[in-house]
């Protein structure tokens, strides 16, 4: 084994190999892989080899079509069969809102590039013999699902890797990992020790474990997972002889099941309610080719209904079940990437289909390394979107969770409940009795809206129980005053003597004066953003206000680039600061009436910035508002937020205050089209793209990160164009991710939306083309399968001329 290496990987089941493969194929060929046992030896021996294009996040469906495609490339070059068999598939659906929900599937595989197509249930069967059409309303053929071999796919990597000239190690335990002082990390083995730039966790079942080695608690747990082997079927013969073909894929979301042809046979795997977690706190190392004890009672209720929309099932013997054990991460998706405060330790685990997602998550992670960005956007899949609050009992709530409901419906009004309240803030029991229904961020629970007694969400894809409370709430911010919370934002206070000059170089803005508030868009070297803030100069301190789901995504970000000497102090402050925002024409005269400060437009306009007593409380008061208004953003320790929430809502009694809840601000944003980080702004848009190149200081002094690509796109930008549409909906507003059709082609898609209650208008924010960014006709988008006539809206609907919100 070598003593030296650029990277260390560790783990070789099917994404180490894929990392492996991805480094050496980009050109890094001094990496060795270690991996404990033989290849294979966690849970990729085991898994059906089932892979499928579909995700709920677009990015990560792209990645699962990359993964799919790649397959022939690794056979081809390492001589070793993957087994791959692209089957086509089909998607059933047992009810009206699950083919709502395919519908929606469809729609978004537009504009991704997949095939696929709604189909009735009667000719299903066409498609897939062995269904019942009577228990399916519909039905979506996808015509890139197939299956493999597991372990020949693994060994493809491996071999392709290693032609390229990537080492593998079998046998070799790694044991401990130690940070030097010199920023390498020395990778202790049973064999010995590997000296390397950097280490990747691709430990898979052991992911946590090998976290742990560096003092990391990942956010992943296995679970168990069952599937049966039939015996041999005569309807699956009869099929073969008449067709020439398999039995191809089904997914039967309503019965929690997927089925496929393996021999003669059928497999039926299952996702079972009963969800049961393997080795909760620690994995045992002695695992490895072992199958669990299969348990077919807790299976029993979903294959009571695979038997009875396949009723070809009810009349074969079980061959086989297989039960083994495989990682997930509190959404599903996979931890990807660097991490943060640890310089050259990246992660690629909780990657629960690695046969659908492993090639991507090798793709990007070995662009990353190498190239300094994945490439792509993989916000979906980055191991910073969790905090130190994802704790291993968070975890095991939110997996068990998320593995029951893994082909259960999630409608857009619909929260989940594993795992929560988690956080909270001092106003939390304040404002659950009016009514609140909380929604999580950052596992934050943020009010989304206030329900009177007894009303609440109807889960739905289209308009429901909350429309008119929503829309009453916007009508107090547009026609009084609104108060809502907004301790979910990010808020980083940067400090030292070095502050100014790295913030200059860090953002792409003009620095504001002390007392000034301003947009700050914050670049990547390839002039994409990678943040959209608010900078506030404080006098001697500044804050940068921003989303607070990307706050160790930007903590990352800022600390990576923080200057050796300490010239410089970042500090996310979460919850030690918090907040309220008030809006509408009437939020100065209540502010007035609880501060001693001068706050009329004159001393405190627009953009201002200051420190003032709110009441008896300290407080951060900045004249802004997402809403687009006369508003306010008003910071305090979270000991005082009680006592500024009962004063302003005191002293609002007589102006007509109303709390409203962040549906009613994506409502009142909408109208202004602001757009927010994470949907319109990430990380694959550049400012023209995103119209924040207004914000960009492309001539100030200062060299910030990415000026010289930005400043070669000023002219011309990307290909993209964010615009705001008025979409003919009428009884369903977009939700993000339709297509944006024109003149009869898929052109662009929605990154968010809804409908802007004020002006009574149904919105969607979306990119298309700049070719025909500026057409004023012609454009569609497509709502739970039906088009409908969208109109390019530039100005804002509220507020065009800015009187209101600089008033
Ligand atoms: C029953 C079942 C059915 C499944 N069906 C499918 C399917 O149809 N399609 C699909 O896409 N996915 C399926 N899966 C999931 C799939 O198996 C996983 O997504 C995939 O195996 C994850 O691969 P991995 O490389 O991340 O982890 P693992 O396969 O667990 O690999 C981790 C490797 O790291 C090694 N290792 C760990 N720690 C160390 C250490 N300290 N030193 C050296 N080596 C170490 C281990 O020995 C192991 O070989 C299924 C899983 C199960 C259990």
């Amino acid at each position: 084994m070598k003593s030296h290496a650029k990277v260390v990987v560790i783990g070789g089941g099917v994404v180490g190999c894929s990392v492996l493969y991805h480094l050496a194929r980009h050109g890094w060929t001094d990496i060795v892989l270690l991996e404990r046992s033989e290849l294979t030896s966690g849970s990729t021996w085991h898994a059906a080899g089932g892979m499928h294009t579909i995700n709920g996040d677009p990015n990560v469906a792209k990645l699962q079509k990359y993964t799919i495609e790649l397959y022939r490339e690794i056979e081809e070059l390492s001589g070793q069969a993957t087994g791959v068999h692209v089957t086509g598939g089909v998607l059933l659906a047992a009810t009206e809102a699950r083919m709502d929900w395919l519908r929606g599937v469809v729609a978004k595989g537009r504009y991704l590039g997949l095939d696929l197509e709604e189909i009735s249930a009667r000719e299903a069967p066409e498609l897939m013999p062995l269904l019942d059409p009577s228990q399916f309303v519909g039905a979506v053929r996808n015509s890139e699902d197939g299956h493999l071999d597991p372990s020949g796919v693994t060994h493809a990597y491996a071999k392709a890797a290693r032609k390229l000239g990537a080492e593998v190690e079998r046998f070799t335990k790694v044991e401990d990992i130690v940070r030097r002082e010199d920023g390498m990390w020395r990778v202790i083995t049973d064999k010995g020790e590997v000296v390397a730039e950097h280490v990747v966790n691709a430990g898979g079942l052991w992911a946590r474990e090998v976290g742990r080695m560096v003092g990391l608690e990942l956010p992943v747990l296995a679970m168990e997972h069952m599937y049966l082997i039939t015996e041999d079927m005569p309807e699956v013969a009869e099929w073969n002889t008449k067709t020439g073909s398999e039995i191809i894929h089904a997914v039967d979301f309503d019965g929690e099941l997927y089925l496929r042809q393996e021999r003669g046979g059928m497999l039926m795997g299952t996702y079972e309610k009963a969800a049961k977690p393997w080795s909760e706190f620690q994995t045992p190392w002695n695992f490895g080719h072992e199958l669990l004890e299969p348990d077919i009672d807790r299976i029993a209720p979903s294959l009571e209904v695979g038997f009875r929309h396949f009723p070809a099932f009810q009349k074969t013997g079980i061959k086989q079940i297989i039960n083994g054990p495989f990682t997930f991460a509190p959404d599903g998706n996979p931890l990807v990437g660097p991490v943060r405060g640890l310089p050259g330790f990246w992660v690629a685990c909780g990657v629960m289909a690695g046969f659908s997602q492993g090639g991507g998550v090798g793709l990007a992670l070995a662009n990353w390394m190498i190239e300094g960005d994945p490439g792509f956007d993989i916000w979906a899949m980055d191991v910073a979107r969790y905090g130190d609050w994802a704790s291993m009992a968070y975890t095991n709530a939110k997996v068990r969770e998320n593995y029951s409901r893994r082909f259960s419906i999630r409608f857009p009004n619909e929260e989940l409940p594993a795992g929560r309240p988690l956080r909270t803030t001092p106003v939390y029991d304040l404002l659950a009795a009016r009514g609140a229904q909380f929604g999580v961020t950052y596992g934050l629970e943020v009010p989304l809206w206030y329900a009177p007694d007894g009303v609440k969400d109807e889960f739905s894809w289209r308009r429901s129980s909350d429309f008119e409370h929503v829309g009453q709430e916007v009508r107090t911010v547009r026609e009084a005053v609104g108060l809502t919370e907004i301790s979910s934002f990010a808020k980083y206070r940067v400090t030292g003597e070095g502050a100014e000059f790295w913030l200059d170089r860090m953002l792409a803005c003009k620095l504001p004066r002390p007392g000034r508030m301003t947009l700050a868009p914050m670049l990547k070297q390839d002039g994409k953003l990678i943040g959209d803030f608010t900078l506030a100069n404080l006098g001697g301190e500044w804050l940068i206000l921003g989303s607070g789901i990307a706050e160790q995504y930007h903590m990352r970000w800022f600390e990576r680039h923080l200057p050796a000497e300490g010239l410089v102090r970042i500090e996310a402050l979460g919850l030690g600061r918090v907040g309220l925002a008030m809006a509408g024409p009437k939020a100065r005269a209540v502010l007035a009436k609880v501060t001693r400060a001068d706050v009329s437009n004159e001393a405190f306009p627009f953009m201002a910035v200051a420190r003032m007593d709110i009441g008896m409380a300290p407080c951060i008061v900045g004249r802004i508002s997402y809403t687009g208004d006369l508003g306010y953003e008003i910071w305090m320790a979270p000991e005082y937020q009680r006592h500024v929430f009962q004063i302003l809502r005191e002293a609002g009694d007589e102006f007509g205050i109303g709390l409203f809840g962040s549906r009613a601000l994506n409502a009142l944003r909408l109208e202004k089209n602001y757009g927010s980080w994470a949907r319109e702004y990430r990380p694959i848009y550049d400012p023209v793209e995103a119209g924040l190149d207004r914000f960009v200081a492309y001539s100030k002094p200062a060299d910030f990160i990415g000026k010289a690509a930005a400043v070669e796109m000023r002219e011309n930008g990307g290909r993209l164009r964010l615009r705001s549409f008025l979409v003919g909906a009428l009884d369903a507003d977009v939700i993000g991710d339709e297509p944006i059709w024109f003149r009869g082609e898929v052109r662009g898609w929605v990154t968010s939306g809804g409908y802007a209650h004020n002006a009574g208008k149904s919105v969607a924010l979306g990119y298309v083309p700049k070719e025909i960014a500026d057409e004023a006709d012609g454009f569609e988008i497509e709502i739970l399968g039906k088009r409908h006539a969208a109109r390019l809206q530039a100005a804002p609907l509220f507020d065009a001329n800015l009187e209101r919100m600089r008033g």
